[in-house]
């Protein structure tokens, strides 16, 4: 038995060896040189390598299933969740709180108001500092901002795209009091050293796992890791109704807070307890949700199946690294598939150059986010505001915006950064795949005509 077992682990690494090797062949002779097969850049004039369009996302979850769910609570009258316990959301909220593999789940309007009602819930405002990334959806920010609390971003890790743990710890002080890891593309944080910087310094962690839903860290799912996690069912989330969100945790009192805060400061019994805006989910997008639901655990693995299939056509390839994973991470749920443009391999062209003749070859990548949040206009607005002067001293106010530094995002932003878009993209074929591969390594061959 022990013997065959070691066989077979043996022939099932040569098989997997053989069948990379072959996978590569098709990609690794180019490196290099140059290649006749290519053919002319279809941006001299040449023929492109795809005409196909890709399916557009969310209509392509909009089948019979998720209209007549949406139909039924039309015809219901239940369209808000404090009309029935038993409704969409409720519902909703039950079985997405089984799918992370958490005990609770509160469904509310956004992403934004998911970790906006974390973080007053935890009752993070006025005077508090709260470490998040600059590179993100601006929600992130915008949910700290609104309780009045204070954003301070640190820099990149330039091969995960992902908060640097090394720069997290330099910013911390008296006032610091949350981490908001934001899962970048769906994929993980570097969560071992991240959770173990919050319990070194008493710290609470809501994680921003708004683009990862169902991705897995160290045999646990995201969110599910720090004290909360937040999600986004925004229209171009792998799971959406439009507009929407969700909190899910396991803490029971905390959980009954973040409830309390989105119903406008009123609990469950219906006493009006605290303050708290209005963010509750409403049925209609309960329904979208529902309709849907069923289906999304697939597409997760779809999307890993086909993110696996370019990270192996890409191994070796020095042009375009594909986003860095840590050490226990098992999945990502791709919201992009994102790699690091290494101009350098490519004649020196600038990526700009390189995205135009991809476009031409009927594959478009994207830089994606276009500048990090630290060169916004939202760091002098708040410096200038009434509130914010009377909040924060003069000197932390000073040193705050010196500290709006970060070259490692500027260079993700400005240079490196190049993105497939992941959440229809990824559903696609394995020669959809090739079609994304083939015209990479055609523009790759043509790299000194750029
Ligand atoms: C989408 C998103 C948000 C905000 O969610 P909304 O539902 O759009 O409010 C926050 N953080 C990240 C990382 C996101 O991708």
């Amino acid at each position: 038995m022990k013997f065959n077992d070691l066989s077979r682990r043996n022939f099932i690494t040569a098989v997997t060896a053989t069948t990379l090797a072959t996978a590569f062949s098709n990609v690794i002779p180019a490196y290099g040189n140059t290649r006749k097969k290519s053919g002319k850049l279809a941006i001299f004039g040449g023929t492109p390598v795809r005409v196909k369009v890709w399916p557009k996302w969310p209509a392509m979850i909009a089948d019979e299933n998720l209209i007549e769910s949406v139909l039924k609570t039309t015809k219901s009258g239940i369209w808000s969740r404090i009309q029935s316990p038993t409704g969409t959301v409720a519902t909703f909220e039950k079985e997405y709180a089984r799918l992370m593999g958490t005990q609770l789940c509160i469904g509310t309007g956004s992403g934004t108001q998911a970790l906006a009602t974390s973080v007053e819930a935890m009752d993070f405002g006025p005077g508090d500092e709260i470490i998040t990334s600059p590179y993100s959806d601006f929600g992130t920010v915008s949910a700290i901002l609104t309780s009045r609390a204070l954003p301070v971003l640190v820099d990149l890790d330039r091969d995960s795209f992902q908060l640097d743990p090394e720069e997290i710890e330099k910013k911390i002080n008296k006032n610091t009091k949350a981490i908001i890891p934001v899962h970048i593309m769906g994929m993980p944080c570097n969560m071992e050293r991240i959770m173990a910087i919050a319990v070194k310094h008493n710290l609470k962690v809501i994680e921003d796992a708004c683009q990862a839903n169902f991705a897995k860290y160290q045999a646990k799912q995201l969110g599910t890791i720090g004290d909360l996690g937040c999600f986004s069912f925004q229209a171009s989330k792998q799971i959406s109704c439009g507009e929407g969100g969700a909190i899910i945790g396991n803490d029971e009192v905390l959980m009954d807070r973040c409830f309390t805060v989105q119903n406008h400061g009123t609990n469950r019994k219906g006493s009006n307890v605290t303050i708290g805006p209005k963010y509750r989910m409403n049925e209609f997008e309960g329904a979208v949700l529902m309709g849907q639901i069923a289906g999304a655990r697939a597409r997760f693995e779809k999307r890993n199946a086909n993110a696996a299939y370019l990270d192996a056509k890409l191994k070796g390839f020095p042009g375009l690294v594909p986003q860095k994973k840590y050490p226990g991470t098992e999945s990502s749920g791709y919201y992009k598939y994102a790699m690091s443009y290494r101009k350098e391999h490519f004649n020196n062209a600038d990526r700009s150059k390189f995205l135009k003749a991809l476009s031409a070859e009927g594959i478009n990548l994207s830089p994606y986010i276009a500048r990090g949040f630290h060169g916004e206009p939202w760091v002098d607005e708040i410096l200038g505001l009434r509130e914010y002067k009377a909040l924060y001293s003069a000197a932390r106010l000073k040193s705050y915006k010196e500290e709006m530094k970060m070259p490692v995002c500027d260079l993700v932003c400005n240079e490196e950064m190049v993105v497939l878009e992941g959440v229809a993209s990824l559903l696609g074929s394995t020669q959809d795949m090739d079609d994304v591969i083939n015209a990479i390594m055609k523009v790759y061959d043509n790299r000194d005509k750029l």
